[in-house]
């Protein structure tokens, strides 16, 4: 699949580059990576998301250009769509994006149907930056400071700072070529994880309180409500690592953010230890991702959503 991509960044000169609703740190440094790449070979590159960077990834070089408009698509000759496992995830402008010519998808998502004829899908990968990396060691590229540092932002990331089931070996070597390439370990993580807001410690806070236990203990949960992000003046970007607390207690096994979205439905984030997989419970609510941390959206109250989902886990469970 390398020689396919190779020849699609050889033959053209204009791409697009894109990734998923809610931006995380794999998506923006796989996308900044490339960005920096394709700009290195002379190619003219726009990176376009639906959603505005997280302030903490403001740090990484190229974000200060991105786009949050669609610009005219005739001109793109190939669209890079990165860390998405379905078309849709790129948002309201999901189907415009699947009308240029070229589409080539770089994913590590176990849920990823293979949407994209030209595609790079590996789910033993810990990121799609890890798979970005691949690719500029295939091609034989050198490996800037600046593509350093977003490729080993999005390793960190999508690793939960080296720590999920998804750090292995490749992933390991992989951050250690970045840093021999100029990524500074220190300073990214305080970048990352040590420049917040006083909002998002309110929101904590007014979030703490909510803390549930289902299942004997073995699930724990939080819920953030539209009313609890207003009060403590924080972003829904804030909400980001909430879902690693419940997991942070000995005996949960499966940890869940609720969070209200401002049209009255739940996000919920979804996070699990060993091989419990929460992929499954997810797609049963049309939602999708790794074994251990998956996503999906759903309808309804709280009380209600809290009810159908203890009872997806248990049908889950039951099917293992
Ligand atoms: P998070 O909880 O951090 O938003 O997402 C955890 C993982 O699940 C990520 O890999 C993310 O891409 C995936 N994910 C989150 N929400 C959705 C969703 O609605 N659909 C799909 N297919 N994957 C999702
Ligand atoms: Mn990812």
């Amino acid at each position: 699949m390398f020689r396919k991509i190779n020849e699609m960044i050889d033959r053209h000169r204009i791409f697009l580059i894109t990734s998923h609703e809610r931006l995380d740190g794999d998506a923006l440094g796989s996308e900044l990576a490339l960005f920096h790449m394709l700009r290195g070979l002379g190619k003219e590159v726009t990176v376009y998301n639906q959603d505005r960077t997280p302030e903490n990834f403001l740090f990484l070089a190229g974000s200060e250009g991105i786009v949050r408009e669609l610009p005219p698509l005739e001109r793109f000759e190939v669209a890079f769509i990165l860390d998405c496992s379905e078309l849709k995830r790129i948002g309201k402008e999901s189907a415009r994006v699947g009308l240029i010519p070229n589409l080539v998808n770089i994913d590590h998502h176990v849920s990823n149907g293979g949407f994209c004829d030209v595609r790079l899908i590996d789910s033993e990968a810990s990121s799609t930056g890890e798979l970005i990396f691949r690719l500029v060691r295939d091609m034989g590229l050198a490996l800037t400071g600046a593509m350093a540092t977003c490729l080993y932002t999005a390793i960190l990331t999508d690793t939960g700072g080296f720590r999920y089931g998804n750090t292995r070996r490749d992933a390991l070597m992989a951050a250690a070529e970045l840093v021999d390439g100029g990524a500074v370990p220190q300073w990214i993580s305080e970048n990352v994880y040590e420049a917040d807001p006083p909002a998002r410690i309110r929101l904590l806070a007014a979030v703490l309180p909510t803390l549930t236990f289902d299942e004997g203990g073995r699930v724990g949960s939080l819920a953030v409500t539209q009313e609890a992000l207003a009060d403590a003046g924080a972003l829904s970007e804030h909400i980001e690592g909430f879902v690693d607390l419940p997991r942070s207690i000995r005996g949960v096994v499966i940890s869940i953010l609720y969070a209200e979205l401002s049209d009255g439905g739940f996000k919920l984030s979804l996070r699990s230890k060993g091989n419990i997989n929460v992929e499954r419970v997810a797609r049963a609510f049309g939602g999708g991702g790794h074994v251990n941390a998956a996503g999906c959206r759903v309808d309804g109250e709280l009380p209600e959503v809290r009810r159908r989902v203890i009872e997806a886990i248990r049908a889950s469970a039951s099917e293992s």
